[in-house]
């Protein structure tokens, strides 16, 4: 019997890009007649005509299959919808725009059949095309979340990878409200394989990424998986303890030697600022946290299907 390779592609408001992706994906599957396929197409809730294209492709192809989410409910939701779906042996996620680019995947399976590997990933190696204050912060991000946490991120990873059946029900037993899938797939291990490739500009549309957008993503992937925040917290909670008690045997000695000048106003109003400003840091790194938690705890879907055309769905998740 044939493997099957299943392709996620989440897709919010990619009219222009998907058939210029779903050409490409044919090309790829004809030149691997050994392999059967299956496109997952995750519709996140688009507003323009996404969800017409995607029928369109269904209704013609029967590889095609669709899910339309009832409202957007991001890129984390989408993939972990098709995971969760995906029926092939071998698995990939891959982006609508074609800046992961499909003819990567046949030498991607090469190098899963060797069974060497249990996953092929890919890393931009250039940032070409993307504003370089956003390269900048990026570094700086995977260099902060490699010292502070378990999970291995990979400077440059995309999400674009390959990964064997075993690998992909690790990912869907991984059923946290808070998703961030780089710390996910570097968490829960497996032999991995590096793919470097020059970075693509998008074929159509925009990105929907903007600054804030990024910079709360990578927040999230800090206190997704790492505690140092909390523990810096605490130490820094002690470093002022000791100091303030150093600095209350100061006072004590001093007004026993010299008795008691009325001075020092300025310094005492600069200290009682600098610690009420550390106090509300830490616990808006506490909040955070705690801010997780709730979302967690109330067990929310991860995601609603509103259409699609597969059956036997469990389509709220
Ligand atoms: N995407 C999604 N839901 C969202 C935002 C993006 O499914 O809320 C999809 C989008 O359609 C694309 C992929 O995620 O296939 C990557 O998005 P984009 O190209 O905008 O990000 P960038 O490549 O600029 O980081
Ligand atoms: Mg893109």
């Amino acid at each position: 019997m044939k493997k099957k390779i299943s392709l996620i592609i989440p897709s919010y408001n990619e009219q222009e890009s998907l058939p210029i992706l779903y050409d490409s994906l044919c090309g790829v599957a004809e030149k691997m007649p050994d392999y059967e396929f299956e496109f997952l197409f995750v519709d996140d809730g688009s507003t323009d005509g996404t969800k017409a294209v995607l029928r369109k492709l269904a209704a013609e192809d029967k590889r095609t299959i669709y899910f339309s989410f009832s409202r957007n409910f991001g890129k984390e939701s989408a993939m972990y919808c098709g995971f969760c779906n995906a029926k092939g042996d071998y698995v990939a996620v891959m982006d609508a725009d074609m800046q992961d680019p499909p003819s990567l995947l046949p030498e991607m399976v090469k190098d899963l059949e060797t069974g060497e590997y249990d996953s092929v990933a890919t890393r931009r190696v250039s940032r070409q095309g993307e504003p370089p204050i956003r390269s900048f912060f990026a570094r700086i991000f995977y260099r902060i979340i490699n010292k502070i946490s378990d999970a291995d991120i990979v400077d440059g990873a995309r999400d674009f990878r390959l990964m064997t059946r075993e690998m992909v029900n690790a990912i869907i037993r991984m059923c946290e409200y808070n998703r961030f899938s780089k710390g996910i797939f570097g968490w829960i291990g497996f032999r991995t394989k590096w793919i470097p490739f020059e970075n693509i500009e998008r074929v159509a549309g925009q990105t929907k990424w903007n600054f804030w957008g990024l910079f709360k993503y990578s927040l999230d992937g800090i206190i997704n998986f790492s505690q140092v925040p909390l523990v810096l917290s605490s130490w820094m909670g002690i470093f002022f303890t000791i100091l303030a008690f150093v600095m209350i045997l100061f006072v004590i000695v001093r007004r026993l030697i010299f008795g008691d000048p009325v001075q020092g106003w300025a310094s005492l109003v600069c200290i009682i600022t600098l610690i009420g400003g550390i106090q509300l840091f830490c616990i808006g790194i506490l909040g955070q946290y705690i801010s997780k938690m709730y979302l967690e705890v109330k067990n929310r879907p991860h995601y609603i299907i509103g259409e699609t055309n597969e059956k036997n769905v469990n389509r709220i998740k």
